[in-house]
């Protein structure tokens, strides 16, 4: 993995303090070395880009990244791919979209008080489920098990494949040619091996979490899948409860949920910060490489992640496995199998561009990044053409 990134263009070399150099700086430059800690990622020390580009005026190279990233189309079909819940069974529950937004803003919230690069972090977080195909994570294991003797499919991945192959915005070079920090985040979701990532790395995956316990709480509620007395046993929800010192007599079941939603992602946020405050202190003035170096991971403290912990459990057995769902996943899972095996024995179907593809990466490899990219309705769309209708072409999601 180390040797997958090749070319990078070198460092800035600006860490000279004296008053000359800090006067030619960026603004953006001039803004982190104001307001970021010492073991933040400063974007002037970015390992930079496989192909070389000049800096821009006035946008920090982690900015950048997030505009390429929020204006690409895989970003914008984040609106159409479920995230536990379908669209077939209503409009008030998180899409990728939506699921995407609130990690990047708890993300942000954490990161900043932190004293952490807000650029990297939002950058890290709207790309973060960006490789997820239709239908979640049923979606993902038929794609992986169609794969199986291809090295199987995984989000994590897949959105590698998408920023640094398959999405075009430059004549030059494939991909969005995004910062290596961004990249090699990604990579460490995918791999778990070497130094411990950057912090903004971390504060992200834990954004990620927080963000869906108390939010597939809240859309399981509204869908009635669970009932909130169910949810009254468990620590965390009760630490949540008196986190908001809230009187819940005559309170209606929406109100009850909505501050249950906030308070479960204040308590986890709070228990976070002070656990990491202190710690981030001892360090002293190293810088991010240092404490990658050292290992230096932020954690809750043992309480809240036993707590967590009875929670994750609960929402598996009592809403992910729910028969509703199971139902909806088996469903889903058997158009996605449908889809891969007629077009893998009938590759002529792609739309041109996998069928180039499929020139380098093989057959399944490209039907699986095709399926891959799909949104939900999209994919209702080709399995209608394709298996219902028998028409000899699929689209091209792009
Ligand atoms: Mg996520």
């Amino acid at each position: 993995m180390a040797n997958r990134l090749p070319d990078w263009n070198p460092p800035m070399q600006a860490n000279d303090s004296s008053q000359d150099v800090v006067s030619s700086l960026p603004d953006w430059s001039k803004r982190e070395r104001l307001l970021l800690a010492s073991y933040a990622m400063f974007a002037e020390s970015s390992a930079g880009r496989r192909y070389v580009e000049p800096l821009h005026p006035y946008r920090s190279p982690f900015q950048r990244d997030r505009d390429r990233i929020l204006h690409c189309w895989a970003f914008r079909r984040l609106s159409g791919k479920m995230q536990v819940f379908t669209g077939d069974m209503g409009d008030y529950h998180r899409t990728r979209l939506t699921h995407t937004h609130e990690v990047a803003t708890i993300a942000r919230t954490i990161g900043r008080t932190l004293a952490l690069n807000e650029d990297l972090i939002e950058a890290l977080a709207l790309v973060h489920d960006i490789g997820h195909p239709p239908f979640g994570h049923s979606g993902e294991d038929v794609l992986s098990e169609c794969l199986r003797d291809q090295g199987g499919f995984s989000h994590n991945q897949f959105a590698l494949t998408l920023v640094e192959e398959l999405e075009t915005r430059y004549t030059s070079y494939p991909g969005l040619n995004l910062s290596r920090e961004i990249l090699s985040g990604q990579d460490f979701r995918i791999t778990h091996q070497g130094q411990a990532p950057l912090f903004e790395v971390q504060v992200v995956d834990l954004a990620d979490s927080i963000a869906y316990n108390a939010h597939d709480a809240d859309d399981a509620l509204k869908l009635g899948l669970l009932q909130f007395e169910q949810l009254h046993s468990l620590e965390l929800v009760q630490r949540a409860l008196q986190w908001g010192k809230s009187d819940l007599r005559g309170t209606t079941q929406a109100a009850l949920r909505q501050m249950l939603v906030h308070h479960l992602i204040d308590v986890q946020v709070a228990d976070l910060l002070e656990a990491a405050r202190p710690l981030l202190k001892s360090l002293g003035s190293i810088d991010c490489r240092q404490a990658q170096q050292q290992g230096v991971q932020l954690e809750m403290s043992a309480e809240m992640t036993q707590q967590r912990n009875q929670f994750s459990r609960f929402m598996f057995d009592n809403v992910y496995r729910h028969p509703q769902l199971v139902t909806v996943r088996k469903r889903a899972g058997q158009k996605v199998s449908q889809m891969f095996e007629r077009l893998s024995q009938q590759p002529e179907y792609l739309p041109t561009r996998f069928l180039d593809r499929a020139q380098r990466v093989g057959v399944p490899r490209a039907v699986g990044e095709y399926i891959g990219g799909m949104t939900d309705r999209f994919c209702d769309a080709q399995f209608r053409r394709l298996i219902e209708l028998g028409e000899p072409s699929a689209q091209d999601w792009q």
